[in-house]
């Protein structure tokens, strides 16, 4: 999928960072018959395309984002040192 949340992503090829309204889309030029054509997201240093990870959603973190959860109805990515999975004490958060 091409739609990226607002967050801040890495090209998994060159290393480049930058949040999701810097990254490139660029569309299939030659779509399935009858489908629409995918976007595809694209690193703007190396057009590498779809080779991003998603970064921590903690505004001082880089660590990679490895655990989704949702945190105050809106879904999180973040490192494991901020997931918020198992917190003791979280009400409602699985
Ligand atoms: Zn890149
Ligand atoms: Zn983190």
């Amino acid at each position: 999928m091409a739609e990226l949340e607002p967050n801040w992503y890495r090209c998994t090829a060159c290393r480049w960072t930058a949040h999701t309204d810097d990254w490139d889309h660029v569309t299939d030029p030659h779509p399935l018959p009858g489908q629409e054509p995918d976007v595809w997201v694209v690193c703007a240093d190396c057009r590498s395309p779809e080779q991003y990870e998603i970064l921590c959603d903690d505004p001082d973190c880089i660590e990679p984002a490895t655990c989704g959860s949702v945190h105050l109805q809106r879904f999180r990515w973040t490192c494991f040192k901020h997931c918020e999975h198992g917190e003791e004490g979280d009400p409602g958060v699985r």
